[in-house]
């Protein structure tokens, strides 16, 4: 996103992605309305609507046999009052293409980033692997924008904060024979929790277990696993056999950590590489985009304005950290009031969801942090960079 940003603002980008494609293994499809808003302001709406995807208006949670509205997207104020659902790899698909109209912005796949490029305490550029061999690439700024496991990040010896979760997550598809209310996401009870995620064909389940309770969970059997799961959604019961083993099941191992200092001389971190997120509120894509646009707001005019890079850097780490600690401590407050207390208390109703039926305002609240977050940033650079 930032590599279009800058591209499209005239300046010379080259991004590297490691894989030939971006397909990859399931991690989240959620655009939520932040995201939206920011497309809308790029003129993409439209077509970016095209791409299939399904929309939730509302996250519903069946405590004690009802149904209780978790977050309310539907009266925020922006042009698309929904989470779109749409699979991360069309969206990066359709960032990249609407990228290719700008002769700055330049993709490489199949070039995975090695290590860092230093000169005189300064980074200079990166070492990429490619398939014609190794070769090196310099730069005036080098963006580590590689995810929770970022090299790049490790590699800067930028100091990271673990702040840490007492849960993993166990991700799952079943196909969808019956049509059931797709707003009704979370599945609370005796089992535990059960989140899932209307697909079209198929529903995207994320079970919450304790941290590293994987192996537990295996030892029960998958049979047992899969009883859990219908007793938690009964209406999974025609669908449960669609779990054949566990190599259908994938793990999230949960990280929540943050830079302390998001750049060095030469480099910027941006996104999970700055900071993972957890997967409550399933915020962690809307994230990195703010962070993308964040970004380009700042370095397009100041660039141009011929302010110092380093300087600009800090000025991207001021902007965002604000919204991303208050957002990790949201998120904090649920794993450990809420996700917590389900895993020690199978059954027993968290407090804090009691008071959620009860203050139907806090829907609207819960709705727009999730749906917009905190201090959403807006698409403030000019497009110059068309060819
Ligand atoms: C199972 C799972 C479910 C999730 N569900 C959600 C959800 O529902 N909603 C949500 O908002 N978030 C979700 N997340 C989190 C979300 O995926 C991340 O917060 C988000 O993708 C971060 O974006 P990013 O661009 O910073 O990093 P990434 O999306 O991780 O992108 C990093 C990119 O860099 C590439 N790369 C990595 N290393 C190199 C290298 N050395 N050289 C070149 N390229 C490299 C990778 O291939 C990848 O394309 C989920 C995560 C997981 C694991």
């Amino acid at each position: 996103m930032l590599g279009y940003l800058l591209g499209r603002s005239g300046l010379d980008v080259l991004v590297l992605e490691k894989h030939a494609d971006f397909l990859r293994d399931f991690r989240g499809d959620t655009i939520h309305p932040s995201t939206l808003e920011l497309v809308g302001e790029l003129g993409l709406l439209r077509d970016f609507l095209r791409c299939p995807h399904q929309r939730l208006e509302r996250l519903k949670m069946v405590i004690e046999g009802n149904a209780v509205t978790i977050a309310d997207f539907s009266r925020l104020r922006v042009t698309c009052p929904y989470v779109a659902f749409m699979p991360q790899w069309d969206f990066l698909n359709f960032v990249a293409e609407q990228g290719a109209a700008y002769p700055g912005f330049n993709l490489k796949k199949n070039s995975q980033a090695l290590g860092l490029l230093t000169r005189a305490g300064r980074i200079v550029g990166v070492r990429v692997l490619t398939a014609a061999g190794e070769i090196q690439v310099e730069a005036d700024l080098v963006v580590a924008a590689d995810g929770r496991h970022s090299i790049l990040r490790e590699q800067s010896g930028l100091p990271l904060r673990e702040i840490g979760a007492p849960l993993d997550v166990v991700w799952l598809r079943l196909k969808k024979s019956t049509h059931a209310d797709p707003e009704l996401f979370g599945h609370f009870g005796q089992g535990g929790l059960l989140i899932t995620v209307d697909r079209g064909d198929y529903w995207q389940c994320a079970y919450i277990i304790p941290k590293g309770g994987f192996e537990h969970l295996k030892v029960q059997g998958l049979n047992a696993f899969k009883g859990c799961l219908v007793s938690l959604k009964p209406s999974l019961a025609d669908d449960i056999d669609d779990l054949r083993s566990w190599d259908s099941c994938f793990l999230l191992t949960v990280a929540v950590n943050r830079l302390q200092r998001w750049w060095r001389p030469g480099l910027l971190c941006i996104g999970d590489a700055a900071h993972a997120m957890s997967p409550v509120g399933g915020v962690g894509i809307n994230l990195a985009i703010q962070d993308a646009v964040a970004a380009a707001n700042i370095l397009v005019p100041g660039l141009a304005a011929g302010q110092g890079i380093d300087h600009l850097c800090a000025r991207v780490q001021r902007r965002r950290e604000l919204p991303v600690g208050l957002t990790q401590a949201w998120q904090v407050f649920v794993q450990k009031r809420i996700l917590g207390h389900v895993l020690v208390n199978s059954g027993v109703v968290p407090g804090p969801l009691r008071f959620l039926r009860k203050l139907p305002m806090l829907q609207l609240i819960l709705g727009r942090l999730v749906g917009l977050g905190v201090r959403p940033e807006h698409i403030r650079i000019r497009e110059t960079g068309a060819g």
